[in-house]
């Protein structure tokens, strides 16, 4: 099957998932479908829900300053996030949300086949790694990960919005990137 085919299959089984979030709308994915790198948020916020698009808010600045200082952007990347609708009063996903959604982000992540996952911040963490504990015990090493039939290296690093309140990890933030510059 065609990827698009298989993305539009998909979107409709993420849609399905709606029943805890009334009101909001599914935000799916933003970039290039046969990119080498695929980015996994933790879920929307309002600007993305408003816009049904992943990271086009505040977050999504930094987010896009992150791509430039490895050269890249929108077009060379394929976003998402591991919950697809926005969690009321901006809260965190629950690892109950979390654990719905997250075989169909499996399945996403197989669909797009990227060269390497970059995972942004704990609940992308917990959803792909399994990983309970400190984002510092995982950030910044290149975890090689099976999933459903293959494997994909997958880096973490910090969430944009972390880094919205601790512009100092910035530094650390893009040396982050300049790993995934070595696999691509
Ligand atoms: N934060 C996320 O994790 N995802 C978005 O799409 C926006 C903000």
């Amino acid at each position: 099957m065609y990827k698009e085919q298989e993305l539009s299959n998909l979107k409709k089984s993420i849609s399905k998932l709606n029943k805890n979030f009334p009101g909001k709308n599914l935000v799916f994915s933003d970039g290039n479908k046969n990119a080498k790198v695929m980015i996994v948020g933790e879920a929307p916020g309002r600007t993305e829900d408003k816009l049904q698009k992943p990271f086009v808010g505040r977050a999504g600045k930094i987010l896009d300053n992150l791509l430039e200082s490895i050269n890249l952007d929108r077009s060379k990347v394929y976003i998402t996030n591991v919950v697809n609708y926005r969690p009321n009063k901006n809260r965190k996903p629950t690892p109950k949300e979390i654990n719905k959604f997250k075989n169909l982000l499996f399945k996403h992540i197989e669909i797009i086949k990227p060269n390497c996952v970059l995972l942004l911040g704990a609940t992308a963490a917990t959803a792909v790694l399994n990983h309970i504990g400190p984002l510092s015990e995982v950030r910044g090493q290149w975890k090689n990960v099976k999933i459903i039939n293959s494997y994909f290296d997958i880096l973490t690093t910090f969430h944009p919005a972390f880094l919205l309140r601790q512009p100092n990890q910035k530094k650390t933030a893009i040396h982050d990137m300049k790993k995934l510059t070595k696999k691509i």
